[in-house]
């Protein structure tokens, strides 16, 4: 069979198209919906751009037969251009603050709010969230995952097997807890910079919908049945966060050495520069070991005395615990 897509004739055979439509009504069958989150963050504004030209133009995200439900995180904050109002609500999924009876702030309402609404046993329950973010760090366009959930560790490893973007692991830090997808029973962060906050930026517009096209391509195929997972994941385990020097008044009493800014995931040995003082001493890293900075430089965490965060690259084998984790939560009404 003929037809004609941009003038260039292709061959497409019946057979390659039952199959097409098999797979997309298997994966209608399924029930699953995903949530893509953009706006978390009211001063991350390439997400909701995304969003935004995404309604108007159908084609621009291909779901892959896949039901998406896009909402945006936090639109009171996205209406001012502020990060969050009353707390960051990207830290609001605590258990503690969720299920507090006394009324708190604005975010914990909307934590709840988005629970009641698309949480897996919400109004349109939803089983798996992809939360889109932006960052000033030169992070490039990377994935983001919390704890060792084996289901984020599957989804992560296709995503990076399609687009070759680092993993950062998330996890075992007392002082940052409370992560929107972990609410999710799967679900992983989108991270990409640089770009400075309240910015639109066609290049973070363009590698934001890239990388969502891989994760529901991804999930497409391990509902259909067409996937094949990689053998290896790598991934850049949390090691710890370090602060600026500062001041007893708490001032910055240091910035970045200019050899490290704009170099996240750059092996950072030891004994090398990492701060540079008013008065032009440079501050070493102290540490026995080389280790992978991610965040350098994030304008928002200043307020969270985080310069940048350290983290230890490992190669990890794909497990079968993890695909098995992921083909559950993504089949979750197969049998209804
Ligand atoms: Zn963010």
């Amino acid at each position: 069979m003929a037809t004609t897509i941009g003038g260039i004739d292709i061959e497409v055979s019946f057979t390659a198209i039952f199959v097409q439509i098999e797979g997309r009504t298997q994966i209608l069958m399924t029930g699953l919906k995903v949530l893509l989150v953009a706006g978390t963050h009211g001063n991350e504004i390439n997400g909701p751009w995304l969003f935004e030209q995404w309604e108007g133009r159908q084609e621009l995200i291909d779901t892959h037969g896949l039901e998406t439900v896009c909402v945006i995180g936090n639109p009171a904050a996205f209406e001012v251009g502020r990060r969050y109002l009353d707390r960051d609500l990207n830290r609001s999924f605590k258990k503690e603050l969720l299920e507090a009876s006394a009324h708190i702030d604005l975010e914990v309402d909307r934590a709840n709010e988005l629970l009641a609404l698309y949480g897996p046993r919400g109004r349109v329950p939803s089983q798996l969230a992809i939360d889109i973010h932006s960052t000033t760090s030169a992070m490039g366009c990377s994935l983001v995952i919390y704890g060792r959930r084996p289901a984020d560790l599957a989804l992560a490893s296709l995503i990076q097997a399609r687009l070759g973007l680092p993993v950062y692991l998330h996890e075992g830090d007392a002082s940052q807890k409370g992560f929107l997808v972990e609410a999710w029973p799967c679900g992983l962060v989108i991270e990409i910079g640089p770009v400075p906050q309240g910015v639109l930026d066609a290049i973070i517009v363009e590698q934001t919908r890239l990388a969502i096209n891989a994760c529901l391509e991804s999930i497409a195929e391990v509902i259909s049945g067409a996937v094949v997972y990689p053998e290896r994941l790598i991934v850049h385990l949390h090691l710890g966060s370090m602060d600026f020097p500062r001041h007893p008044n708490g001032q910055l009493a240091a910035c970045l050495h200019p050899s490290i800014v704009g170099n996240d995931w750059r092996p950072l040995e030891p004994n090398s520069p990492i701060f540079l003082r008013a008065d032009g001493e440079i501050v070493h890293f102290c540490s026995e070991k080389s280790a992978v900075p991610v965040f350098i430089n994030e304008a928002a965490y200043l307020e969270k005395n985080i310069a940048m965060s350290l983290t230890r690259r490992e190669i990890w084998q794909v497990e079968e615990s993890w695909i098995e984790n992921l083909h559950e939560i993504v089949a979750i009404n197969e049998i209804n």
